[in-house]
């Protein structure tokens, strides 16, 4: 016969857009609307009912300045006509634009006693209707659509997005949704997409075909409702044949990724959980294959705290299992820059925090949306409980395809996590026809492996799933042609495939690097300086105040100490820390982090004060792993005197510096020329150093996120002088460029085998990304970068495309070059981007160009993003082994303080074969008040070592935990304080006392 595929089709499309779909509701009646906006910032809703100034608004009425809040008031009867067996529902239209759901105007719809009922947006624009009246008020938000093609917007910032409604009130009617036509529709749909799938040569996609074709003659347009169960029956044989016995399974997981913060401030992300919470809880009572996943403790919790009666309707479906938490993390966090204990935190409080509140250890960590992850998380997901990992991210690679979707993935300390990419590369399915097909297509462990995870539900800005997508699931759980679909909670996914396929399961080795958003290390760079600080800060709080407690019986701050540490795992959400978020939300972040440091600082200054005592003498305190300048490790003692004498020498309009250990010329360009080991008789550099080197950066789209290769292409070095002098063992360098200003300073501190740089940029351009170049004079094909408890190695060369991907990494607060006999290291004390590569030196061999990445302008999503001041440190540490490195990093993080009073000794110490190789990340009281001292160390150098720990308190027993503090089985190779650790390996003691 003759193809007339594109006719039916067709005629079908035509069929459900302008007659089938509108048909499901009928209009009964209209509402009565009235309208009170809100002046400024959200009200709580019993502030709303009870003093909204109400007044009359028409359909059709503007409303809803950017991020204004609009209550309405719908009111009116259902008419007499309308039968009880009818199903009635309010359908409103807030003025939706064919933007995703979540990008734009949300509502969330009250009774007139405040409760809950459910959230609207525009693929869920319905209310049920009980009884006769319609009485319901609808907080509707007027989030803007930030997101316009990625072009700069001022609607960022409360300040700047304008004051003139951007909404009109489209419709509010009372409708009777006829059942069955709506069935017909699903099955239309769910046949046509699947018939779009299907191979041409085979027999199943015609006679889907000829089905459809029946069903639409069997329509009359004049009476649909009557015609639409005589069309159904048409359909019946091609719906009822079963999958074939081969056929792939999906696990659909009900979901709703709910960004914490991004194109919204977190205090719409507090309203966004509520309506999406409200919908699922809608929807679980009416449907009962329903199973939702959320993630992130931190969002429950703001749901307790701001719709405490949506929290308790979920908290009875999470009891019933079908709200299911997931992830075990306070938010779905950044994993690339996040500092060790914090990577480890954001398990601790989120895993605790459902076991607290819901009884429930969560098995899978979550983490869909972030952007790579660290090497390190395998064995820190495993020490939390967590078994399984997920994510999808890496089917965003811009260059290669990641071989798997079902592995093991295995971390820098060799502990292995079983891990599923859903190969339907979304975390916002809707269960098409075209997304279940792709996933089977794409599957790349298909033979031994039979089955992926599909979570689905409107996602980003919320929403999560819809009865429409329920209906898809229901016809696809057992259709011949499509994979069997089977709504089912992510454990229960992950038990059948590790129980298939764990055996088998091919291994992957080292991060999961994203080969996309790679500036995300340096955009906003006062959001990550404030990390890095309140970090550090908040291990200085725990190790000072537990001191401070067993010396002198202080209080310790628990409550403090937990929302602090929340308040920064929160900030290091996948679109806070990376820099990716608008305007409104960095300025809080700054804002915040400024609270947070004064708090520990004040924390801090008041544990040092109680341990060093009402004494007049001088006593300086050393929060480091490692003993420095006289200081023990994490003890105080006298304030170190100068060690040495720096000579200082102009020379050729610049100056030399000369300590003894290290001599470092400083050209009249203000650059670092030379840097020589005296000790090892060896020059460092192999060009100018400390140089600043600007670049175009104006990557093709996602311009906070992305730095694409071709920035390299264009590069100005920034050497030209405005002032170059010397102070004391400083020199100082002033530079103008472009619109901005820097002052560049060069310290050689006596005694010190580390040259130290700080730069102060008054930084005014737009689109340019600023790295500082350091070509070290080292031979090799690799780097070493800090990353969680331990560091990994990176190749420098662009062999292959997965090397040529990687020219832009994260790395914390230090980078290593080295060849056999010599390293040089680079750390930092806030910044995260660096990119080495390899140069060809006259006369043979390479050298090394290590550069830091300093700042960035990207101008979407903030088009100010970093415009102003920023002070950064570095540290150049010749001849560095790992060990020099790894202390580099903290002490540049951790600078010695010094006080009135008395040294009193530290209350651990560490002795390590070999030495350093065993490093203290924490010293805190135990989460559960108990008392106990948990003390967490790791291995740091990538080798075996053996530790003992002496702790100057009286020890009565030493159990080894996992990372929330739960006794683990006991492991052979410790002994009590006597710890055998392998490469990088974590471990975490639990030490009892008594006083
Ligand atoms: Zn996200």
């Amino acid at each position: 016969m003759h193809d007339d595929r594109a006719v039916v089709e067709d005629r079908l499309a035509r069929l459900l857009s302008e007659r089938l779909r509108p048909a499901t509701r009928r209009v009964v009646g209209a509402l009565d609307v009235a309208a009170w906006q809100v002046d400024g910032e959200p009200v709580p809703p019993a502030v709303a009912l009870a003093d909204g100034g109400f007044a009359p608004f028409p359909i059709g009425g503007a409303w809803g300045p950017p991020w204004g809040t609009t209550w309405f008031h719908l009111t009116g009867s259902v008419p007499a006509a309308v039968g009880e067996a009818d199903r009635v529902e309010v359908v409103v239209d807030l003025g939706w634009n064919s933007a995703s759901p979540g990008f734009q105007a949300e509502g969330l719809v009250y009774r007139p006693d405040g409760s809950v009922h459910k959230g609207l947006h525009p693929r869920n624009d319905w209310v049920p209707v009980a009884g006769r009246a319609v009485d319901l008020y609808v907080e509707a938000a007027a989030n803007p659509t930030v997101l316009q093609d990625f072009r700069p917007t001022d609607l960022g910032e409360l300040g700047t997005a304008g004051d003139a409604p951007i909404y009109r009130l489209a419709r509010a009617d009372i409708t009777v949704r006829d059942e069955e036509l709506a069935e017909l529709v699903h099955d239309l749909e769910v046949l046509s997409e699947l018939r779009a799938q299907l191979p041409q040569g085979e027999p199943r996609g015609h006679e889907i075909l000829r089905a459809l074709s029946r069903a639409m003659d069997a329509l009359d347009p004049a009476d649909l409702s009557g015609t639409a169960a005589r069309a159904r029956a048409e359909l019946a044989d091609v719906r009822s044949r079963p999958a074939q016995a081969s056929a792939h399974r999906i696990s659909a997981v009900g979901h709703a990724h709910i960004d914490t913060a991004w194109l919204w401030p977190q205090r719409e992300t507090v309203r966004k959980v509520a309506r999406t919470a409200a919908n699922v809880a809608d929807l679980l009572e009416t449907y009962p294959d329903l199973v939702y996943a959320m993630s992130s403790a931190q969002q429950f919790a703001w749901l307790e705290e701001h719709r405490p009666e949506v929290f308790a309707r979920v908290a009875d479906h999470v009891r019933q299992g079908r709200f299911v938490p997931v992830g075990g993390m306070w938010v779905e966090s950044d994993t690339n820059m996040p500092g060790s204990e914090a990577m480890a935190r954001q398990f601790v409080h989120g895993k605790r925090w459902f076991l607290e509140k819901f009884g429930v250890e969560t098995r899978e960590a979550w983490l869909p949306d972030s952007f790579g992850y660290s090497a390190a998380l395998p064995q820190i997901v495993k020490l939390s409980g967590t078994r399984w990992f997920l994510t999808q991210k890496i089917s965003w690679n811009q260059t290669n395809r990641f071989p798997h979707h079902t592995f093991w993935w295995e971390g820098i300390d060799g502990t292995r996590v079983f891990t599923h990419f859903p190969p339907a590369d979304t975390y916002n399915g809707e269960l098409t026809g075209q997304e279940v097909a792709h996933a089977v297509r794409n599957f790349r462990d298909k033979g031994p492996a039979t089955r992926s995870l599909l979570p689905f539900g409107h996602g980003d800005g919320g929403g999560g799933p819809t009865r429409e997508m329920l209906a898809r699931a229901r016809r696809l759980s057992d259709l011949e042609g499509s994979p069997r679909v089977a709504v089912e909670a992510p454990a229960e996914f992950f038990q059948k495939a590790e129980q298939e396929y764990g055996k088998q399961a091919p291994v992957w080795v080292g991060e999961l690097y994203l080969e996309l958003h790679r500036g995300t290390y340096t955009s906003q760079a006062a959001t990550k300086r404030g990390n890095r600080r309140a970090e550090h800060l908040l291990r200085e709080a725990e190790l000072w105040c537990t001191t401070a407690m067993l010396r002198t019986g202080a209080d310790y701050p628990y409550e403090t100490l937990d929302r602090l540490w929340k308040t920064v795992l929160l900030h290091q959400f996948h679109d806070i820390l990376p820099g990716s978020s608008i305007a409104w939300v960095h300025r809080e972040a700054r804002e915040t982090y400024e609270r947070v440091a004064n708090e520990l600082e004040s924390l801090i200054d008041g544990a040092l004060r109680s341990i060093a005592g009402p004494h007049t003498g001088e006593v300086a305190f050393n929060a480091a792993p490692f003993a420095r300048d006289g200081l023990p490790a994490m003890g105080a003692g006298h304030p170190p005197a100068a060690a040495g004498v720096v000579r200082v020498e102009p020379q050729d309009g610049g100056f030399v510096l000369d300590n003894g250990l290290l001599q470092v010329t400083v050209d009249n360009r203000g650059v670092v020329t030379s840097v020589l080991d005296l000790r090892a008789g060896r020059e460092v550099l192999a060009g100018p150093a400390n140089l600043l080197q600007l670049h175009r950066d104006e990557p093709n789209r996602w311009d906070a996120w992305d730095v694409d290769p071709f920035y390299r292409d264009l590069v100005t070095d920034v050497d030209g002088v405005t002032e170059l002098s010397v102070a004391g063992d400083t020199v100082r360098v002033s530079r103008v460029f472009g619109a901005s200003a820097v002052l560049q300073e060069i310290t050689l501190a006596a005694g010190a085998r580390r040259v130290d740089f700080r730069v102060e940029v008054d930084w005014h351009e737009r689109e340019k990304f600023l790295k500082v170049a350091f070509p070290v004079d080292v031979h090799t094909d690799r780097a070493a970068y800090e990353t969680q408890y331990g560091h990994l190695e990176r190749p420098t060369h662009e062999n292959t495309s997965w090397d040529a991907a990687r020219f832009e990494v994260c790395a914390h607060r230090w980078v290593r070059v080295a060849e056999p006999g010599y390293g040089v290291a680079l750390a930092n004390d806030s910044t995260y981007g660096h990119d080495v590569r390899r140069v060809a030196k006259q006369g043979g061999g390479t050298y090394s160009v290590v550069r830091l990445s300093l700042l960035r302008a990207p101008r979407f999503p903030d088009p100010d993003t970093d415009q102003g001041r920023h002070v950064m440190r570095y540290a150049l540490v010749p001849g560095a082994a790992v060990a020099d490195a790894v202390r580099a990093g903290y002490e540049i993080n951790l600078p010695v303080r010094a006080m009135p009073g008395e040294p009193a000794p530290p209350l651990l110490h560490v002795a390590a074969d070999p030495p350093e190789s065993v490093v203290v990340e924490a010293v805190k009281l135990a989460d559960d008040r108990s008392g106990d001292v948990v003390v967490r160390v790791y291995e740091a150098l990538g080798g075996r070592a053996t530790a003992r720990l002496e702790p100057d308190f009286p020890v009565t027993a030493a159990t080894e935990s996992d990372l929330l503090e739960r006794d683990l089985e006991p492991d052979a190779l410790h002994d009590g304080l006597t710890l055998r650790l392998r490469p990088f390996q974590i471990v975490t003691l639990r030490l009892r006392w008594r006083s």
